[in-house]
């Protein structure tokens, strides 16, 4: 009897991942539209909810079926992939095919993390910006609130937890990445990396906002 597939609208699908799930081999399947409008936001493309998907969930079934043995798990990204309903289903099937699961998320829907959390054997949590600027980096009201209760819950869960927060220097100084590294610990988080915001993919807005900021950093650099 043929599995129904999941209800996913899935916008891409990368095969084979190194760096998606650390230390694993992956492959990744990104789902289509979030919630959040960061400022940094590297595939705009993927916001939108109402986008159709580009890829059916065939797709990722053919491509198990051919890596089985050689592919440790899939990670499911985003977009927002707890936006979907269908993602319990889609986790449910990977892991009775017998690949681990891996879960990026940014934390904007703690009731449905918190449904899909015993399927997942690793979580990529965002924590984007200490509470008083998580407004101005993820364009958002209430980002804040969510994505910690989605931490508390990751945290009492005990699950595999690497938090991750991309610094936009634009609007976080090294004090404020300093404050949030210190109140993630304190609440204790183990492994909090830091990534270095790119301009590839982001709006040129933003692209030229960075790089003004850049070269009045080095500018300043220079005089010192
Ligand atoms: S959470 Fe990710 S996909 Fe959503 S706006 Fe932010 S960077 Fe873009």
């Amino acid at each position: 009897m043929t599995v129904p597939a999941p209800d996913l609208q899935i916008a891409g699908l990368t095969p084979l991942s190194t760096c998606d799930w650390p230390g694993k081999l992956v492959a990744t399947v990104f789902l289509q539209g979030c919630p959040l409008a960061c400022t940094y936001c590297h595939n705009p493309g993927l916001r939108d909810p109402l986008a159709p998907g580009a890829i059916g969930w065939h797709e990722v079934r053919d491509l198990l079926a051919r890596r089985r043995g050689l592919l440790d798990g899939v990670v499911f990204s985003g977009g927002e992939p707890t936006r979907q309903r269908g993602l319990a289903a889609a986790m449910r099937e990977v892991r009775a095919a017998g690949f681990g699961v891996g879960l990026h998320t940014a934390g904007f829907y703690p009731h449905r993390f918190a449904a899909v959390l015993p399927l997942c054997d690793w979580v990529g949590l965002d924590i984007k910006a200490p509470e008083h600027l998580y407004e101005a980096v993820t364009g958002r009201p209430a980002g804040a609130a969510k994505a910690f209760e989605c931490l508390q819950v990751a945290l009492a869960s005990r699950v595999d937890l690497q938090v991750r927060t991309t610094v936009d220097p634009t609007v976080m100084r090294p004090h404020d990445v300093a404050r949030l590294t210190d109140a993630l610990h304190a609440r204790g988080v183990r492994e909090h990396v830091l990534q270095e915001v790119r301009t590839q993919g982001t709006t040129p807005q933003f692209a030229a906002r960075l790089e003004a900021f850049r070269d009045r950093a080095a500018g300043l650099a220079s005089l010192a």
